[in-house]
């Protein structure tokens, strides 16, 4: 059994009590997206090395998780932590938050390109698995464009990953460019043919990837 820790910080504007429980729980990966998302929010944020940025529930602010003070934490196979009941799960930020980061300069260099790829997934969270598709603000097109400048040289991985921003552009000659060359491992060639497939079809909306 895996041991979900939750911890609990205090708002550095309003001193609420806010804790990660929603994205402590871990899991088996189930679905996959396009995007690179998956529906284990855990890994997501692990991938974003605990350095992410989240909305106080009480005063709406938004504020780096990892650098508030820590108020408790502990394992919920040994009870709840200290104040469990006075905390609230700290609320999503939207896309406009993420900009809004990005344009005051509060993300460092190293962390950017995480922070543009979460970006990324919660415009995102806006078209999975919705029928009615709602297309990408002017913010988050800038984001892909510049988050495809950082994949400008892509290794094989990263050459994928290039042409799905690509695609979710709609520069379908480009991603199609970049789906020609055969993946040597056998999975990540079932991807490369899934995009083209995509591609072909001139789709430009994140999708759930039909196998793991
Ligand atoms: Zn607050």
């Amino acid at each position: 059994m895996k041991s979900f820790t939750v911890t609990i910080q205090r708002c550095s504007e309003c001193s609420g009590l806010v804790d990660d429980r929603r994205i402590s729980a871990g899991g088996i990966i189930l679905q996959k997206w396009t995007d690179g998302k998956t529906n284990n929010s855990a890994i997501n944020v692990s991938s974003h090395t605990r350095c992410f940025l989240v909305k106080c529930p009480y005063c709406l602010k938004n504020i780096w998780f990892n650098k508030l003070e820590i108020h408790s934490s502990r394992s919920l196979l040994f009870g709840e932590p200290e104040d469990f009941d006075k905390s609230r799960p700290f609320s999503k930020p939207k896309v406009q938050d993420y900009a809004d980061e990005l344009a005051a300069g509060r993300v460092s260099a190293d962390k950017e390109e995480n922070f543009r790829h979460v970006m990324w997934w919660v415009g995102n969270d806006r078209r999975r698995d919705i029928k009615k598709k709602k297309p990408m603000l002017d913010s988050e097109i800038e984001n892909l464009q510049i988050l495809s400048k950082v994949c400008e040289d892509p290794n094989k991985y990263q050459r994928l990953k290039l042409a799905e921003i690509k695609r979710e552009l709609g520069l379908f000659d480009e991603a199609s460019r970049l789906l020609i060359e055969h993946c040597n491992n056998k999975k990540t060639d079932e991807y490369r043919v899934f995009l083209q497939g995509l591609v072909s079809k001139q789709d430009c909306t994140v999708r759930g990837i039909p196998f793991t």
